[in-house]
């Protein structure tokens, strides 16, 4: 036994590479934090209006949507009314998101397929990673410990794996910051997606907590997930997002341990993982 009670930590961020990320995966998690009367913030750090002409691509993503040429700030006000339903404060950085991004130097678009956003390969831009991290940074820095709970980086969506390599940077320059890893939904419920995700970190997160969740909070994420209007297969179809399909991959992880639902998170700090499943349970 230690011979000191460490205190518990009473703050929570998430980082969301876009608007819905966190809600999607961690929509039960929020809620049951609040419960227990931990704060929650989401940062979403790919947050900006796109600028200039729309590329074919991005084009093809706003009619998908049915949105117009800010689709941003349709999808930050799905956002703000989702994070209202969690009680959870809501930030946002302006970068701009892999489909709106252009070389700072030639002006031409970087990603014009699905291909180039989900292939794992963000063009070494080295100088974008130095600014998320700064950004990031003076919004944590000298807060008391705080979870930083980021994704894993499945579906190996360009964005996401950036902001997980920022949160690996971030978690190892503060101190507070205890360094907790989510499973991205819908890209999880693919087979062999979230242990390509484990595999492509070095060292590889080991330890994984289910939290269990209540009818309460399964509640809460589908009100909330509700609010992503324009995401969902009601508006975009069979590119849509279908929450039951989420819904029920939570209800699947939890079967093996008699849980109704849960969302699963992962560690490569066994002691965090510890403290976290313990401020869940
Ligand atoms: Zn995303």
């Amino acid at each position: 036994m230690k011979d000191t009670m460490e205190d518990p930590i009473n703050q929570a961020v998430f980082l969301s590479p876009h608007y819905d990320d966190a809600v999607l995966s961690c929509g039960g998690t929020l809620n049951l934090l609040r419960r227990k009367n931990i704060s929650c913030s989401v940062i979403t750090l790919f947050a900006g209006s796109p600028t200039g002409e729309l590329s074919t691509f991005a084009t093809w993503f706003h009619g998908v949507w049915k949105l117009p040429y800010d689709a941003t700030a349709y999808r930050r006000e799905e956002n703000r009314k989702a994070l209202i339903a969690l009680n959870a404060q809501e930030l946002s950085l302006d970068f701009q998101s892999s489909i709106y991004r252009r070389d700072p130097s030639t002006g031409t678009i970087l990603y014009n397929t699905k291909g180039d956003v989900f292939g794992g390969n963000w063009k070494d831009d080295d100088s974008l990673l130095f600014d998320l991290i700064g950004r990031c940074r003076e919004l944590l820095t000298h807060k008391g410990d705080f979870y930083l709970i980021a994704p894993l980086g499945v579906g190996n969506h360009i964005d996401h794996l950036l902001t997980q390599t920022a949160a690996s940077h971030l978690s190892q320059e503060l101190e507070d910051a205890k360094l907790t890893y989510y499973e991205e939904l819908p890209y999880a419920t693919q087979s062999e997606a979230v242990p390509i995700a484990l595999r492509r970190q070095s060292p590889p997160p080991q330890t994984s907590v289910l939290v269990p969740l209540s009818e309460e909070d399964l509640k809460a994420k589908y009100v909330a997930s509700k609010q992503y209007q324009s995401q969902l297969e009601a508006t975009a179809g069979a590119v849509g997002i279908s929450i039951e399909e989420i819904i029920n991959y939570g209800k699947k992880l939890g079967q093996a341990s008699g849980l109704n639902f849960t969302e699963r998170f992962w560690f490569t700090d066994s002691h965090i993982a510890e403290q976290f499943s313990l401020a869940t349970q």
